[in-house]
């Protein structure tokens, strides 16, 4: 008898915690969005002009479901391999869009044109080819992103703003038919105070606009920049997709 009890009041504990887990993952994307909300109303934008993007790079699939719990649809991921095998796991979540974030090594574009609706870390002619290849053979249509490396570390992945190939790149677009160009993604160099990544944002709006005027004919729109510690001063610098992982989910343990 006694031990029925501890196992009974073992069971509610453990219920009482997945809520309450539950609930604050729920509580940081809607704390979240009000930021974002007050950062577009204060540089003259429409709040829906933002996505949000929880990236949940490291995290379980229960994470993932209790932010699709929430009313979140938007997920980055950084690897194939991971999601790969996560996925599984989430396929009843009809509604949830996945993109890859991180470097794609173009030997996995066949797996990750299965796994994702885009891939936002675009950085190479070679990879568009493969991932056009791999889409149109799936017949799919995958949304991409081209990143920039706009600080020119060397430690980052991304295109540098002034590579010929990120001319060669668009110019290729028309033929690379499977794949939707949709803009420009970048990381910048990682300051204490957030506005020491506002000159990069900047930098990367004005040359989103440059790039534009050049493409007329591909719809250069997207400006996916800002993360959890500076996503408020991207948006005032016209961010349309914010990426926030630990204002969502935590802090990041990598075993
Ligand atoms: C991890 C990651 C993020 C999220 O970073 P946080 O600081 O946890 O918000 C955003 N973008 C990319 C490309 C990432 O790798």
């Amino acid at each position: 008898m006694p031990f029925l009890f501890v196992l009974r009041f073992l069971c509610c504990l453990r219920v009482l915690c997945v809520n309450l887990f539950f609930v604050s993952i729920a509580e940081n994307i809607s704390a979240i969005r009000e930021r974002i909300s007050s950062a577009a109303h204060r540089a003259g934008r429409n709040p829906d002009s933002v996505a949000l993007m929880a990236v949940s790079k490291t995290r379980p699939a229960e994470d993932i479901r209790a932010a699709y719990e929430a009313g979140q649809r938007l997920f980055g991921e950084n690897r194939v391999q991971e999601f790969a095998a996560k996925s599984g796991a989430l396929r009843d979540l009809s509604a949830a869009e996945f993109h890859l974030i991180g470097h794609l090594q173009s030997n996995k574009s066949a797996k990750a044109a299965e796994l994702f609706h885009a891939v936002d870390s675009l950085d190479s002619l070679k990879l568009a080819e493969r991932l056009n290849a791999a889409a149109q053979s799936l017949n799919v249509r995958l949304s991409v992103l081209i990143e920039i490396n706009i600080g020119g570390e060397a430690a980052k992945t991304g295109l540098a703003p002034d590579a010929a190939e990120l001319i060669d790149l668009l110019s290729a677009a028309p033929r690379l038919s499977s794949l939707d160009f949709r803009g420009l993604m970048t990381v910048p160099p990682f300051t204490d105070d957030p506005e020491g990544a506002r000159p990069y944002f900047r930098t990367l709006r004005e040359l989103r606009d440059r790039l534009a005027i050049q493409f007329p004919a591909l719809t250069l729109r997207e400006l996916s920049m800002g993360m959890s510690h500076d996503f408020e001063v991207a948006i005032e610098e016209g961010s349309t997709c914010v990426r926030v992982g630990t204002a969502i989910f935590g802090a990041r343990s990598y075993a």
